[in-house]
């Protein structure tokens, strides 16, 4: 576990689950679905690790290159 000291928001009980994000890129909206992360069970709030965040930097940044307006990728996939 990362995080062991309960969601830094509300101090809720933070559980592994999934999220979806979403990166403005300016001509390029990218929507990530199934995104690792701890989710708080109390507020609904979604923390990323940092590898997960490293992931996603690789990843957005090559649907940047290849596409325009709204890409939607699902990390499940
Ligand atoms: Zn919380």
């Amino acid at each position: 576990m990362f995080f062991t000291n309960g969601c830094p928001m509300c101090g809720g009980q933070q559980s592994q689950g999934t999220t979806t994000l979403t990166v403005d890129k300016g001509s390029l909206l990218v929507v990530v679905r199934n995104v690792p992360a701890m989710v708080c069970d109390q507020c609904g709030e979604a923390w990323i690790m940092d590898s997960t965040a490293e992931d996603l930097e690789g990843i957005v940044s090559e649907a940047a290159a290849k596409s325009s307006q709204v890409k939607v990728i699902d990390m499940a996939a």
